[in-house]
This record gives C-alpha cells, sequence and structure tokens, in this order.
C-alpha cells in the first residue's frame, strides 16, 4: 500500500510538489524497478513504455497542470521512436528538461552519442538501483533543481530546533526532549501546518515495525506539550485536529 509521502524531494520549480520523474522503458521488469526505486526515494514517477508516447507526454507537459516533469529516465532501444532520436527531437525543440540515459549497450560509441545529443549522464545497464539514485540526483543537482537545501535551524514563534545538534530552546530555555519527542518535533516544524494522523506518525516515527497502537504517539504529544506549551491544556503549538490527527502551528 502506498501511501503520500511528505517527505518527497520538493521541486525548486515547484516547491510544496514532490520531483516528477518520466521513466521512457519498454521493459517491464526494469520499468517496475525504476519505478519502485524512484518512488522509495520520494520522487513521483509516470511510466511510458514507448518513444512516441514519450515525447506525447513531453511536449504535452504543462507546468500548470501538475505534469511537468523535472528528470527522463530514457531506454535508449524503444519501440516507434529509439532514445536517441526522442532525445535530440526534444532538443531541436529548446526542450532543456534533464535526460539520464539507459542502456545495454555500453560501448564509449553509445556513451558520446547520448551525451552529444543533448542527454545529461547516461547508465549502462545493468546497474544497482543505489546508482541510478545517485545519478539522478547528481543530474537534478546540476540542473540547480535539487532536493530544497535541508535547514540546520527550524524556528516557530519562540521555539528553536538545531537539527544537528538535536536541541531544543523554547523561550530562550533549553528543553530535554526524550529522542523520540525530538523527532516529532522536527518532523512538526518542517511542515508546519500540515495535519498529521496517529498512524502516519507512528509509521513515521516509530517505523513500520513499531508493535503498539496510536495511544502511544498521543502520550509523547502530551508529553511535548508539557515541555512545549505555556499552558498544555490550551495548546498553541501542537493542535489537535478533530477526526483528523495533529498539526503544529
Ligand atoms: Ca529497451
Amino acid at each position: 500500500m502506498f501511501t503520500l509521502d511528505p517527505a518527497k524531494p520538493l521541486s525548486l520549480a515547484n516547491p510544496g510538489r514532490a520531483q516528477h520523474v518520466l521513466v521512457v522503458e519498454d521493459e517491464d521488469l526494469i520499468r517496475e524497478m525504476l519505478t519502485l526505486a524512484l518512488e522509495e526515494e520520494g520522487y513521483a514517477v509516470e511510466t511510458v513504455a514507448d518513444g512516441r508516447s514519450a515525447l506525447n507526454l513531453l511536449c504535452n507537459a504543462d507546468a500548470n497542470s501538475g505534469r511537468s516533469f523535472d528528470l527522463v529516465i530514457l531506454d535508449l532501444m524503444l519501440p516507434q521512436v529509439n532514445g536517441l532520436d526522442l532525445c535530440r527531437l526534444l532538443r531541436r525543440q529548446g526542450n532543456a528538461i534533464p535526460i539520464l540515459i539507459l542502456s545495454a549497450r555500453g560501448s564509449e560509441t553509445d556513451r558520446v552519442l547520448g551525451l552529444e545529443v543533448g542527454a545529461d549522464d547516461y547508465l549502462t545497464k545493468p546497474f544497482s538501483t543505489r546508482e541510478l539514485i545517485a545519478r539522478c540526483r547528481a543530474v537534478l543537482r546540476r540542473q540547480g533543481l535539487n532536493h530544497l537545501p535541508q535547514p540546520m535551524v527550524l524556528q516557530h514563534r519562540d521555539i528553536v530546533l538545531y537539527v544537528q545538534e538535536c536541541r531544543v530552546v523554547v523561550r530562550q530555555q533549553e528543553v530535554n526532549l526524550s529522542p523520540k519527542e525530538f523527532r516529532l518535533l522536527e518532523l512538526f516544524m518542517t511542515y508546519p501546518r500540515r495535519v498529521w494522523s496517529r498512524e502516519n506518525l507512528l509509521d513515521r516515527i516509530w517505523g513500520a515495525d513499531f508493535i503498539g497502537d496510536s495511544k502511544t504517539v498521543d502520550v509523547h504529544i502530551r508529553w511535548l506539550r508539557e515541555k512545549l506549551e505555556i499552558d498544555p491544556s490550551r495548546p498553541e503549538y501542537i493542535i489537535t485536529v478533530r477526526g483528523f490527527g495533529y498539526r503544529f502551528g
């Protein structure tokens, strides 16, 4: 089951939206493997199995429709329009979308040809998903579209959280949080006003393997409120959203 992951790598072009990857690959297994690996990293993935569909999709991509893409992963050997031609066509149309070429062929000629027609990088099959993700990130980083920089300090009103120092200061007073409380607060402060269900919070902070129930979340929220709120019985920071869960701010 897939749930909406709030930690998706965000697009700089359109903050608040996950980076959108188009996978163009005619081999079902590889397409599925790529989709899983990318989704696991938080990318939003769309797939097509031939060059013509890819071309249609990319030419009709419209930033306002939410269907624009940040990266294309492009197999070379494709039915209808092959990867090299597709790449060449896009560049000729002035489309500068980052393209990562995949190919079973690993010869220097193909690599050079791929880059010559305007691809940004080239990966030879077989490859590890780790390498794939690293290449995707590198291509996106070079395009200046990579993840928003991770802030070192999160601040909301008079609460300051120092991410790397695992330290929290409330109204100029250092407070001691347990690791779970700290991670809960960090998550809240990273996504202010986002509503989290107890199940979401359990998954994110305790992990999917955690055996226990959502009461655990309520207990930690109560402890956090005691440390953060001026009046824990009338919370101003961690707000209960009836029927849904909690939000911060
Ligand atoms: Ca192929």
